[in-house]
């Protein structure tokens, strides 16, 4: 055969309209077909349903998924171990093959009761990491009920492709952070009276994707662009975790317990129960109470608590973790040749500060930020190359810096 009169096996096309001819033993195949092929490849191995994700999935034992946590979270140990068992179990969930026996393992959706920044966010991300999935974090107080001012439910998958830059098998086993849930608790107990845009409603929008359905998502989200094709997600494998601070479900606690107190001997219950902590007995009828819909409580099965932070958890936080903030500003310094170290005793100042401002844990940073700013500033052009940090040079900059201010307004 002449060189010219060469083609492409598959599609016909003569050599001089490719752009690339491959010899196999028998035939020929041109760029064209081979990128279809691929595309084929590619559609079959994800609708052969866990394939291209078994592989991928490091489904690790829940001790080794606590200890993966505890690299990044400091206590909260009871909250740890929860999470663990249900991503296991959420995880083994969507490995088991299908089977006939009609046992359906149900989802494992989280809910974290909290104060703000104890470390739920933090919890959501980490898990994300472990099992490098996609991770979606949403506000709960930003949705409202479809054709209202805000953002309806789907908008949460929209975000969810994004994080899995637009890999929908990707985003369909991912995580969606809730935060908030808190916030669309029903407003009032007589939800006739008025419409109850973001709180009832939401949930009852919430309840389906929680559970797992089918939704139309745009894509690039909001209503900006009506005429983008919607990308249908399935919901079933994603899972979720919610978190909210419940401000006031103590009283609720308190009041269910001292009830069955009185029931009991009052007195051995009453010592028995740890005051200070009253969120470590929450059960789901104190989410009902809260405003939380039965169904939607019933889509979130594993309920758990997060402990206030106290002095000794926010002085590990500082310097423990993975990726501490003071091995954070090591780093900074030593990418200027610089070396950095901290006493005890300013670490010990930080932290008091910390508690003084009722900052929390994310008062942390911005305490050292307003420390070692003047440092940062300074010395990258400067001849030393040593910084220790003490108490008196903390307290100095400190009371230098604008911080102070923030007492006044928490
Ligand atoms: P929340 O979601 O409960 O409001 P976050 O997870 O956003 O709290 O926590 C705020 C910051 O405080 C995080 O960036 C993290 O660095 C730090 N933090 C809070 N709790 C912990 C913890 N238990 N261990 C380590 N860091 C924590």
């Amino acid at each position: 055969m002449a060189k010219e009169e060469l083609e492409c096996s598959f599609c016909g096309r003569k050599k001089p309209e490719t752009n690339l001819l491959i010899a196999g033993l028998d035939a020929h195949i041109c760029d064209r077909c081979i990128e279809q092929a691929h595309g084929i490849v590619i559609e079959e191995s994800r609708q052969d349903g866990t394939g291209e994700l078994s592989s991928e999935l490091k489904l690790r034992k829940p001790k080794a998924i606590k200890s993966f946590l505890d690299q990044y979270v400091i206590g909260q140990e009871h909250t740890k171990k929860v999470l663990s068992v249900a991503v296991y179990n959420h995880y083994k969930r969507l490995l088991q093959p299908i089977s006939d026996d009609d046992i359906e393992i149900q989802k494992s959706n989280i809910i974290m009761v909290g104060e703000t920044g104890t470390g739920k966010t933090l919890m959501a991300k980490t898990i994300a990491k472990m099992l490098n999935v996609p991770l979606a974090i949403v506000d709960a107080t930003v949705l409202t009920e479809a054709g209202y001012v805000g953002e309806d439910v789907e908008s949460i998958l929209t975000r969810l492709l994004q994080a899995a830059d637009y890999n929908l098998e990707k985003a369909q086993h991912g995580i969606v952070f809730i935060d908030e849930i808190d916030k669309i608790a029903r407003k009032s107990d007589n939800p006739s009276i008025t419409r109850d845009v973001s709180g009832e409603g939401v949930q009852q929008a919430l309840l389906k994707l929680l559970e797992g359905t089918t939704v139309n998502v745009p894509p690039k989200g909001g209503r900006k662009h009506p005429d983008q094709k919607f990308i249908e997600v399935d919901t079933e494998n994603i899972l979720f975790i919610t978190g909210g601070a419940f401000d006031g479900i103590k009283r609720n606690i308190s009041k269910r317990l001292n009830m069955q107190a009185v029931g009991f001997s009052a007195s051995k219950s009453d010592d028995a129960i740890e005051r200070e902590n009253l969120l470590k007995y929450i059960i789901p009828k104190d989410l009902k109470d809260f405003g939380l819909i039965p169904e939607i409580i019933g889509r979130l099965p594993v309920l758990t608590h997060m402990n206030p932070l106290d002095r000794s958890t926010l002085r590990s936080i500082l310097t423990e973790p993975k990726n501490a903030i003071i091995k954070q500003y090591q780093k900074l310094f030593e990418m200027d040749d610089i070396d950095f170290t901290i006493t005890d005793e300013a670490l010990d100042f930080i932290v008091e500060k910390a508690i003084e401002y009722k900052l929390g844990a994310r008062g942390l940073r911005s305490l050292c930020e307003a420390i070692l700013t003047d440092a940062m500033f300074e010395m990258p052009e400067g001849s030393a190359n040593k910084l220790v940090v003490d108490k008196d040079y903390a307290e100095e900059k400190l009371d230098k810096s604008g911080i102070k201010r923030l007492k006044a307004v928490s």
